[in-house]
């Protein structure tokens, strides 16, 4: 059989990623037997591309659903994309900046197109990508959430929740972003840590003279807009001031003097100004108190007509001007430095200005409870479990959540005002006549919902809900979960939430949180740093393969994963060691068919030979760590097993010891093919293309087939301790070999000295280890001399025939400085109080081995 010389993962993966699609192999059917394992991808934005975060998650996700498949669970993954209201909509308002057009000239419908379609020219990337780095997703149930289908199910969510009373329409306070000119969720502001001031501003007592209450402010350009001074009922200080009035400087108006707690008699002078349109307290008070509103700050973050002389300035030109007069009219009396927690706009960094406006909001507090409910009762489980905490801190604060937004891509809100009779109606299908005075004159709101809206439906809207389908009743809840700590509120507990309240269950049982992939010094990734990697540009450098694997080996539970070049160079050699282990065996043998069913029922091979025993018995260890690995999301496990069975078990030992041996090839072929269907999951282009080239013929796929699991039957501790005796006198001879410097081919005598049975064994391999070791032996069942070249185990003590080597004396001096050096310093380290102290045992007991060996070493060359 031939077979190329090297590995080019660029020729094959390609290939077998259109393949995996046009065979069917990933496709699901709600009929197949098995136990159902399903999980729904959370969906890329439309507009994006795969950044390495995005390829981490999938190859996360697809090892697990391989496996799923592997065992012949009846295993979904289903793929889509996210319309990603406000990001999308911001790219192509870009886009169409450069062409000098703004959304508003063009028009909702005509601004709808452009994005439908920018969408259809880009929106294929994210798939194209994906099929390509190899993940086994059900191509043919493919979402989008503005389907058709899912928009339905949105509205269907929308009339519910309306009907019930948990979506109402109401005045409140919401951030606003100014330049993305939407209301924002406060997940969507992210808090900065500002240096900023509080002035001291004193507003005059009417009716008191020369008697004045002082008020602190971050942001004076607010008391443009205060209607209230507050004062704690119980601070003496302020009892005559009871029922007064205070005179507003800069506006000149008279406002009121009110008790409530919102002054704190143990902040500031307790005494503060209330300014119910730009303060979310205040504007809690102001209801209290029935206070007026006054806006003084506009959506475009201008002053407004409200604020007088100062109408029309940018709030940061009014605030500086605000400073100036009051200075001058005596009202400042004091400006300290005060650091403050500053709300930006996530998007867009902008400072988000607090504004009343009237938004629709869903009422979460009795869909949060549930939420909490499944958790504590274990229904749904975190893993790792910390984010548990995390979860809970959310859902016990939870506030009311704002969903509409100020854009035009997204979900149409579906409820329309009636002109006549200002009638608000929700309903599924735009209605032609009010329902309650019978006008045609309605017009329905022009905002859209929040983009996780949609998404928190995704487990079920996906899958043909509010029809009750096939893929429905079979697939959810879904069984897992794969996603960001990021987006735990945005979209996660919002999809707890919806699929209890729509589904009457859990949206899945298990939540694996992953981390984030760091460069080589640890430090995130971002464009700004320069250290971003693009998985397209490494899957083509490295193979797809490699990086996955290279992703993997750093995949521990609770960690980031560190990615680099030097991880996904060595994972491309471990790929090409596995190429030239398969180019080996095909030279040396035929496929042996009959062993696959072998392996594959569980029934022993018909191995003899001591080594294909060993590497049986070693596959059958493999197979239970792996399956127990990929179980518990061990991901790193489950690539160093692997890693380490296919380099040095298979490659380093068992083919060399069949080399030596001479018994038949048939064993390690398939030994080799049970190994191959281990490592499917994490290599599965590699995989598959020499798992075809053994000519397997059913199934049709790599994927398809069995994923071997442990038995009992073949574990055969005899052969792994007879190999595991090979293996100490062998490394024993090349430890001893590699002291004495000396040519690694050089046939080289000895005598092995040992008082246990395990002499006999390791005797009945002196063919091997001549071989293997280049060293021929002489066995002796007493104890050791204690001179020489001699290094020892607990059973053996080795000893080397060392020849007489011309010793080049100005090396010697060289190589006994050196030492020299390196014991002073460990000799200076563990004299060291302060380094004993804090080292952990480990490191000292180490440095304490080393500085053995070295005095050892120095002792033989003196
Ligand atoms: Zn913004
Ligand atoms: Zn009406």
């Amino acid at each position: 059989m031939q077979i190329e010389k090297v590995y080019e993962p660029q020729r094959f993966e390609p290939h077998w990623a259109q393949w995996w699609i046009d065979s069917g192999v990933f496709t699901a059917s709600a009929e197949a037997p098995g136990r159902v394992f399903s999980l729904v991808i959370p969906p890329p934005n439309v507009t994006g591309v795969l950044h390495i975060g995005h390829m981490l998650e999938h190859t996360e996700i697809d090892v697990t659903v391989r496996w799923h498949r592997m065992l012949g669970d009846n295993t979904l993954w289903l793929p889509g994309t996210d319309h990603a209201g406000i990001a999308t909509q911001m790219v192509v308002q870009r886009k169409l900046a450069e062409e000098g057009i703004s959304r508003h000239s063009l028009g909702r419908e005509k601004f709808e197109a452009r994005v439908w379609e920018w969408k259809a020219q880009s929106g294929d990337t994210i798939k194209r990508q994906m099929v390509r780095l190899g993940a086994s997703c059900d191509w043919n149930r493919e979402r989008f959430t503005l389907d058709p289908g899912l928009s339905r199910a949105v509205r269907e969510v929308f009339v519910r929740l309306y009907e019930k009373g948990l979506i109402y329409r109401g005045e409140y306070m919401v951030n606003w972003c100014p330049q993305c000119h939407t209301a924002i969720s406060d997940l969507e502001v992210s808090h900065v840590d500002v240096a900023g001031h509080l002035w001291h501003i004193r507003y005059p007592v009417n009716g008191l003279p020369g008697r004045y209450v002082t008020v602190a402010t971050t942001r004076p350009e607010t008391m443009l807009g205060d209607t209230a001074v507050a004062v704690n009922a119980k601070d003496q200080r302020y009892f005559d001031l009871h029922g007064r009035t205070v005179q507003l400087p800069l506006m000149d108006r008279e406002i009121p003097i009110i008790l409530d707690d919102l002054a704190d008699p143990e902040f500031g002078s307790g005494a503060v100004k209330v300014t119910p349109a730009h303060d979310l307290n205040d504007f809690e008070a102001g209801r209290r108190h029935n206070l007026p509103k006054i806006q003084v700050i506009g959506e475009d973050a201008k002053m407004t007509a409200a604020a007088g002389a100062y109408a029309g300035l940018d709030r940061f030109e009014a605030r500086r001007r605000v400073l100036i007069d009051l200075e001058q009219s005596g009202a400042l009396v004091k400006v300290e430095d005060y650091p403050l927690s500053l709300g930006k706009c996530a998007r867009c960094g902008t400072p988000v200005e607090p504004l009343i406006s009237t938004q629709w909001f869903v009422k979460t507090k009795p869909l949060a409870e549930k939420a909490i409910a499944v958790v504590e009762n274990g229904q749904i489980a975190f893993v790792p479990p910390n984010w548990t905490k995390t979860y809970y801190e959310w859902m016990y604060n939870i506030r009311d959540w704002c969903i509409s937004r100020q854009l035009w891509w997204g979900h149409r809100i579906p409820a329309w005002y009636c002109g006549e009779c200002k009638e608000v109606i929700v309903a599924r299908e735009a209605p032609a006549t009010c329902s309650r005075c019978g006008s045609g004159q309605l017009t329905q709101d022009t905002d859209v919902l929040d983009t996780w809206f949609s998404s928190g439906l995704w487990p079920f809207s996906t899958l043909g809900w509010p029809d009750q389908t096939v893929d429905l009743a079979k697939y959810y809840p879904t069984s897992l979960l794969i996603t960001g700590f990021d987006i735990l509120f945005f979209w996660v507990a919002r999809m707890v939430m919806l699929g209890l309240e729509f589904m009457g269950e859990v949206p899945f049982r298990q939540v694996y949180i992953h981390g984030l992939v760091r460069d080589a010094e640890k430090q995130k990734m971002s464009k700004t740093k320069g250290n971003v990697v693009d998985p397209l540009v490494v899957t083509e450098k490295y193979g797809t393969d490699a990086v996955r694997m290279a992703l993997l080996q750093g995949a521990a539970p609770g960690t980031d994963i560190v990615l680099t070049e030097e991880r996904m160079e060595s994972s491309g050699a471990f790929a090409n060691k596995i190429w030239n282990a398969a180019r080996f065996l095909f030279m040396n043998t035929e496929p042996a068919s009959t062993f696959h069913q072998a392996l594959a029922t569980g029934h022993r091979p018909p191995a003899t030979a001591i080594e294909d025993r060993w590497i049986f018995s070693r596959l059958n260890a493999v197979a239970e760590q792996a399956n127990r690995a990929i179980d518990q999301y061990r991901y790193h496990e489950f690539a160093q097993l692997l890693w380490h069975f296919f380099w040095h078990e298979f490659c380093d030992w068992y083919i060399e010891l069949k080399k030596v041996s001479g018994t038949a090839w048939s064993n390690a072929t398939a030994a080799f093919e049970t190994a191959l269907r281990l490592l499917h999951p994490a290599m599965p282009f590699l995989t598959e293309e020499l798992w075809q080239r053994l000519g397997n013929a059913a199934p049709k796929s790599i994927a398809l087939a069995a994923y071997p699991q442990f038995n009992p039957a073949l574990a055969d501790p005899e052969a792994e301790k007879e190999i595991g005796i090979l293996q100490e006198v062998v490394t024993l001879a090349r430890t001893l070999r590699t002291e004495a410097k000396l040519d690694p081919k050089q046939q080289l005598a000895g005598t092995l000295y040992c008082r246990t049975a395990s002499l006999a064994i390791a005797q009945r391999h002196a063919q091997a280890i001549q071989k293997i070791a280049r060293v021929t032996l002489a066995f002796r069942s007493e104890t050791a001399p204690k001179t020489g070249a001699i290094r020892s185990t607990s059973e053996f003590d080795l000893v080397l025939d060392v020849p007489e080597s011309k010793e080049d004396p100005a090396r010697k001096q060289k190589e006994l400085e050196q030492l020299e050096k390196n014991i002073a310093n460990i000799e200076r380290q563990l004299s060291d109080e302060v380094f004993l102290g804090k080292a952990p045992a480990k490191i000292v007991e180490s440095l304490r081995a080393k500085l053995a060996e070295y005095r050892a070493q120095r002792d033989k060359l003196l």
